[in-house]
């Protein structure tokens, strides 16, 4: 799902348009995605030790 950030009085939202203004959107990303990124980053070292380890 997409956040979005209005561009002139810089509300957040689900819609599609501003609620407060009906102007356009930013589509922003929650903080979410860069945990889900760092463990991400854990999942791939720890399949690389995994991997030094069978060889
Ligand atoms: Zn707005």
């Amino acid at each position: 799902m997409k956040m979005m950030k209005c561009k002139s009085c810089g509300i957040y939202t689900m819609k599609s348009r501003c609620p407060s203004c009906d102007g356009d959107l930013n589509v922003v990303y929650p903080p979410k995605y860069s945990i889900d990124d760092k463990y991400g980053k854990y999942r791939r070292k720890l399949k690389e030790e995994a991997l030094l380890n069978l060889t």
